[in-house]
């Protein structure tokens, strides 16, 4: 079954984290979600949604947008109009060199993702939709843990969700990000340069 909750302390930002977006990722997605209580909440709302399973297909294909959980998503960026976008994904370890491999630019059209701590990954959200369907200055963000993830990378995941629920805007996500894995988030501001233009990191 899908889990679908909002937590609502005013009026903005919109939140909206998307769990499990293919495959079977909700089922551990779902696992950081269930952390995340009304007091995490800064104000405004934050809406949640972890996805049931669904076949396997890249958020970096056009194909993706066209499926129907795609669509679902789609919907739901047009509905709530957040300016907070965050995608909960997880990996099998195999794949960690690849999603991280300096060459992912060359090989897949999108930057690496980076390690904040324990197999936690942060990247940006699919080129299809980050500069289509949300302003310059909206949060977006992919994150990324090990599907087996134990507790260490667990409660690194749920902390970066809850660093991202409690803030109210940009500038007091920033501080936090940069505080908590400074060279982390350089490197994260040097490849949306490189990849969007003039974007900010997350
Ligand atoms: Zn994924």
């Amino acid at each position: 079954m899908s889990y679908f909750k909002i937590i609502n302390q005013g009026e903005e930002p919109n939140r909206l984290f998307i769990g499990g977006v293919h495959g079977k990722e909700g089922k551990s997605t779902i696992r950081a979600l269930k952390n995340i209580s009304d007091d995490d909440v800064g104000k405004g709302r934050l809406i949640i949604y972890n996805c049931d399973d669904t076949p396997y297909i890249s958020t970096l294909k056009h194909e993706y947008y066209q499926s129907r959980i795609g669509k679902e998503i789609l919907y739901l960026i047009d509905y709530y109009q957040p300016q907070v976008y965050i995608e909960l994904h997880c990996y099998n370890k195999e794949n960690y060199s690849r999603l991280t491999s300096p060459n992912r630019q060359k090989e897949q059209g999108v930057p690496p993702l980076i390690e904040l701590e324990a197999g936690v990954l942060i990247g940006s959200v699919s080129p299809y939709i980050r500069t289509s369907l949300f302003k310059r200055d909206d949060i977006c963000m992919t994150l990324e843990m090990p599907c087996d993830a134990g507790k260490k990378s667990l409660k690194a995941y749920v902390n970066v969700l809850k660093i991202i629920s409690g803030s109210n805007n940009r500038e007091e996500l920033e501080d936090k990000m940069i505080r908590t894995y400074p060279p982390q988030v350089e490197t994260a501001k040097r490849y949306a340069k490189e990849f969007f233009g003039d974007y900010p990191p997350f």
